[in-house]
């Protein structure tokens, strides 16, 4: 049985995997991707890290990678599918048949981009609908795409496509951005991305590619043409496996105070996945080593 396996190799989970190893843990790291470095990754520029400067996030999701390794974190690749509560611990059960014992736990799997959930969306996600621009932009180099959002990520999105494509329209459904002002001051000068506000995309139509992209504003339907959409509407938290444990959440968000400690004896929660007010990269990791040293604290006593 593992002192702690930590579910997730974002900044959250990596920073607790730190804070382990440093104190001595037995315990593994649980990547779904292979990769590991989390939703970071998919950013192109990291601004708001103390320390680092402007970096991508690929190579900041690296760097943790890397100083988790160095620091003696075993990281393998593993889907859970569900966290059942036994005696002395838990029974993490992975996709493939592959059950792991812990007397603790740390869930670090973040969230992942949410959908619009209009008519035509999943049926052309990856032909000219993507949530990932980062991953996808290049495919669009000199053409006209459309970005849905007003947060940080559809505003960094749109100024990353801007550099890449012809035209960017991003598209808010309200007048007003969520995005740090800064980011918007920026958007707003570049002359190839075009602002609509109160604008709704409504319905995607096309033959076996996206082509056809219905927009609403002031209740008027009408179509216009892209060569691709980007939606960045905000994120949903991966948690659907911790559902067989009677865990305190809001919307799918875990509960739990600034150390990590949900209302499960022994699990504790870290990242983009608690439920709280700031979801960033800082937090994140603050996160991962609250989480870790109540894991370390709960270890101590329980060996007694
Ligand atoms: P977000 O901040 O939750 O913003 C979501 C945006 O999508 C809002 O403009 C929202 O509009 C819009 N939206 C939601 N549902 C929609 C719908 N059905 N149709 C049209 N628009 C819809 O999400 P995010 O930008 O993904 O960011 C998530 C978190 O990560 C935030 O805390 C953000 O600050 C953080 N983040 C930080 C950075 C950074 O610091 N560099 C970069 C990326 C993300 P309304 O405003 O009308 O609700």
């Amino acid at each position: 049985m593992k002192d702690l396996v930590i579910i997730g190799a974002g900044p959250a989970g990596l920073t607790a995997a730190i804070y382990a190893a440093r104190a001595g843990l037995d315990f593994t790291v649980l990547e779904q991707d292979g990769y590991g470095g989390g939703q970071i990754v998919s950013s192109h520029e990291v601004q708001n890290y103390p320390g680092t400067g402007k970096l991508s996030g690929e190579a900041l999701g690296e760097a943790f990678r890397n100083q988790a390794l160095e620091t003696g974190a075993e990281i393998q690749y593993g889907v859970v599918e569900s966290v059942i509560r036994q005696e002395n611990g838990f029974r993490i059960q992975l996709q493939d048949d592959e059950t792991l014992e812990s007397k603790t736990v740390i869930a670090a799997t973040g969230a992942v981009p949410a959908a619009l959930g209009i008519p035509g969306e999943a049926e052309y996600t990856g032909n000219n609908i993507s949530y990932c621009a980062l991953c996808d932009g290049s495919l669009y180099k000199g053409k006209n795409v459309l970005v849905i959002g007003g947060g940080d990520t559809a505003v960094e999105d749109a100024l990353y496509l801007s550099a890449i494509c012809k035209q960017v329209t991003i598209a808010l459904r309200s007048s007003r951005f969520r995005a740090a002002g800064s980011s918007v001051e920026k958007l707003k000068k570049r002359e190839n991305i075009r602002i609509l506000e109160n604008t709704k995309l409504v319905r995607i139509e096309g033959g076996k590619k996206a082509e056809k992209f219905i927009l609403e504003q002031e209740n008027r339907e009408r179509e216009e043409t892209f060569d691709g959409v980007f939606i960045a509407v905000g994120i949903r938290p991966v948690s659907d496996y911790l559902k067989e444990l009677p865990l305190k959440s809001e919307d799918g968000y875990i509960a739990a105070d600034e150390t990590g400690k949900t209302n499960i004896e022994g699990l504790y929660v870290a990242g983009d996945l608690r439920k709280k007010a700031l979801r960033q990269l800082t937090t994140a990791v603050s996160d991962g080593a609250n989480a870790a040293a109540s894991a370390v604290r709960y270890l101590q006593e329980y060996r007694g």
